[in-house]
């Protein structure tokens, strides 16, 4: 049942994340993570910088310290006079030349590192080569002579160079250059030392060109290992910002999710969990929204639509609870149908709301409502869609509805009024025969109101002495005597004044208080009737009629025991008393019934149907039912002598209870004429204003007293009016 199943989804688990969303968590959290791997490597990167800036540092400088060892010691082996006397290319390789470069000769061939060692001199502005260790020719062979000795030097002066040959008015001193040259023979890096004479004065200059293979070679290591030693911090950084981006990514994914459910709880707190429709917080706040737009005058009128299922009760108890579950859930979708709503909460688009208020109470609100009679058409199409039967558990249910109608362009209006007031209609639709539909007007509160009234009042009126008993005599037709009373209740209000029992008693017997009253009536009735019994032996009624209500009789064992109680009290016997009962209420529970008034019959009490014709009227209840009379009722009675089909029915009903044994009786005669076609009929009792209206237990005898017969004497005849 795919309907069914799209309403219980908005009960079901929050909706999954849309794709989206879970898209721009990603996006999120890798951006965070990338931020802190970012921050974290900078802070890896100075350091490592800062390390590799001291490693390479260390072993530069402790290089350039051994190069200025080497240029010194070199220096002090140049003979100052023999080298200032060279100045001139000619002298190339000349004896005195040799005797001065042979020291140095010597020490490159020594030290096998030294690729070159040279002096140069200041010549100005220039610099000049003067002695030069390498032997003549291109040993290496790229082309170019080895040897360069005497002669300038071609190559932009070095601040190293300079700083050793003394610069702008500073001594020469010791020094090295700091990072290596290549060239054709190789890389290396020089040390220069100055070369002074026997006075301490500066006469040039050495340079030591030493192989830098090895020390470039050393820095490379330390680049490697610093790098080898960079990989865990790397690893570290890594796994650093996959954590961040996991934990981020989690961390939003929860947020999202606690978010959805919130919203999820939120709208599942306004909405009906069986049907998914509103629930009544959405439906107030709804309403409460469309009498601010009323009153603002954005809308001319709103309608609201109070519904409730008739005898819902009983397909919960017949069919089950789930059954009855199933049932509401058709219904909200027929409801939502015929408003065509299409929104899950029961909301459409024009703002029209149906809502479940709990149990089978529904209700609708139509906004922008065009009329006053338009609410009446929504209620009619409604009852429409209600009305065919709906499949359950294999088999067709019928449930109509009942519904109340308020239309609100009042600015006095306020939620729960209004709702009180189409609740009141509701009842009101209900009380007219259920399955239609009611407009609210202000008499149905007053009546409303009445009745609440009279349900308060009625709890403690036998305790304030309202409640009082009138008795109305019961009168053989052919002898004019008085054979029973009817006790009557009569209740006088203090606000309402008369209240008459046809008012007062359905709402009795609703609340329970019938059980109360009638015990006191019972008792009251049987004391006045041993009273006059003791008093009028003559004239005393044989028996005393007494009105049992459905409540009453469903009272059962406990009902007969509080009869037994009653009249051992007063000392009458069973058969001074007279109940009367009608064929509906017997009908309620016929088992039980029969069974409590054969047991009433072996006590003696006589049994009456009373009000027969109003109900089914059905010859096998008066067959079965131990009845010694029926009552026919005078909403008959008033048609017997206007119209010849009553007085041919009234006939058949008296001629079948006398031969089914049973007396005949007819309430409501109120005039001669009545009395004498009941009379020509065979009607064997009667009881109307025309012999007596309903009097107070003293007035009763001498009520019935001179009562005779239709045929006797005109005049005789007492009628209380
Ligand atoms: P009911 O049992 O049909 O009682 C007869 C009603 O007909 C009484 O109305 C009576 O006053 C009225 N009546 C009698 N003669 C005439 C007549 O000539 N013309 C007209 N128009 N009416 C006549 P009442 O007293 O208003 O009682 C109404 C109903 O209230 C009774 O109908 C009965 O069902 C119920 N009732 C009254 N008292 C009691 C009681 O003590 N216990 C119970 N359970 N029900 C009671
Ligand atoms: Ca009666
Ligand atoms: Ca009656």
């Amino acid at each position: 049942m795919p309907i069914l199943r799209r309403i219980s989804d908005h009960t079901g688990p929050p909706p999954a994340v849309p794709v989206d969303d879970a898209r721009r968590d990603r996006r999120r959290a890798l951006l965070d993570a990338l931020a802190v791997g970012l921050v974290v490597s900078i802070a890896v990167g100075a350091a490592v910088s800062g390390l590799w800036h001291s490693a390479t540092t260390t072993v530069r400088e402790n290089y350039r310290e051994y190069l200025v060892q080497l240029a010194t010691a070199a220096a002090v082996q140049v003979d100052p006079v023999a080298h200032a006397a060279i100045r001139r290319p000619e002298q190339d390789n000349s004896p005195e030349y040799r005797a001065a470069v042979e020291p140095l000769r010597r020490m490159r061939a020594a030290i096998p590192k030294i690729r070159y060692l040279y002096t140069l001199v200041r010549d100005g502005a220039s610099v000049r080569f003067v002695l030069d260790s390498a032997d003549p020719g291109d040993r290496d062979g790229d082309g170019v002579e080895d040897h360069s000795a005497v002669g300038e030097l071609s190559v932009s002066p070095q601040t190293a160079k300079l700083e050793a040959l003394g610069w702008n008015g500073q001594p020469g001193r010791p020094t090295a250059t700091h990072r290596p040259y290549t060239d054709a023979w190789g890389t290396f890096m020089t040390g220069y030392a100055p070369i002074l004479d026997a006075q301490g004065r500066q006469e040039g200059v050495v340079g030591v060109d030493l192989d830098a293979s090895g020390y470039v070679a050393r820095l490379e290591a330390a680049r490697r290992n610093l790098l080898v030693g960079l990989m865990p911090a790397a690893l570290m950084i890594v796994l650093l910002t996959v954590t961040v981006y996991r934990l981020r990514h989690k961390g939003f994914a929860d947020a999202r999710e606690i978010a959805g459910a919130a919203l999820h709880a939120q709208l599942a707190a306004r909405r009906d969990r069986l049907t998914g429709l509103a629930n009544r917080t959405l439906f107030m706040e709804q309403l409460n929204a469309a009498i601010a737009r009323t009153r603002a005058g954005a809308q001319e009128r709103f309608g609201v639509l109070f519904l409730d299922f008739d005898h819902f009760k009983l397909i919960n108890d017949t069919l089950g609870h789930d059954a009855g579950d199933e049932l509401l859930q058709q219904i909200a979708v027929r409801l939502r149908g015929a408003l065509r709503v299409t929104d899950a909460s029961g909301e459409d688009a024009s703002g029209n709301v149906v809502a479940r208020f709990g149990g089978d109470e529904f209700a609708v609100l139509i906004n922008d409502l065009r009329t006053d009679a338009d609410s009446e058409r929504v209620a009619a199409r409604l009852l429409q869609a209600l009305e065919p039967v709906y499949a359950l558990g294999g088999g067709d249910v019928h449930s109509s509805a009942s519904i109340g109608i308020v239309v609100g362009h009042d600015d006095r209006d306020n939620a729960e009024a209004v709702i009180r007031n189409a609740d009141v209609a509701m009842y009101e639709a209900k009380r007219s025969g259920r399955a239609c539909h009611v407009v609210f007007d202000e008499a149905m509160h007053k009546r409303l109101t009445r009745r609440m009234g009279i349900e308060r009042g009625l709890r403690n009126a036998i305790g304030k002495r309202e409640i009082s008993l009138a008795y109305q005599p019961i009168v053989a037709v052919e002898t004019g005597r008085m054979v029973s009373a009817e006790v009557l209740l009569r209740w006088e209000h203090p606000e309402f004044g008369d209240i008459p029992p046809a008012e007062f008693i359905p709402i009795a017997e609703e609340s329970g208080l019938i059980v109360q009253i009638g015990e006191w009536a019972l008792l009251g009735a049987c004391t006045q009737l041993a009273e006059w019994r003791r008093e009028w032996p003559e004239e005393a009624p044989v028996t005393i009629s007494i009105n049992v209500s459905r409540a009453e009789l469903a009272l059962g064992g406990r009902l007969l025991s509080r009869i037994n109680t009653v009249l051992r009290r007063t000392g009458l016997p069973g058969r001074c008393l007279q109940l009367e009962v009608t064929e509906r209420d017997v009908m309620r529970d016929p088992s039980a019934c029969y069974a409590l008034m054969q047991q009433l019959r072996a006590m003696g009490v006589r049994l009456t149907m009373d009000d027969f014709g109003t109900g089914t009227s059905s010859l096998a209840c008066l067959r079965e039912y131990p009845f010694d009379s029926v009552k026919i009722d005078r909403s008959i009675v008033r048609g017997l002598t206007r119209n010849t089909d009553v007085m041919a029915l009234i006939h058949a009903t008296l001629t079948l209870v006398e031969n089914l044994g049973m007396a005949s009786a007819a309430e409501g005669v109120e005039d001669a004429a009545q009395l004498a076609v009941l009379q020509s009929l065979g009607c064997r009792y009667a009881q109307g204003y025309y012999f007596s209206r309903p009097v107070p237990a003293d007035q009763l005898i001498r009520a019935s007293r001179p009562l005779h017969a239709v045929d006797g004497d005109q005049s005789a005849i007492i009628s209380a009016a």
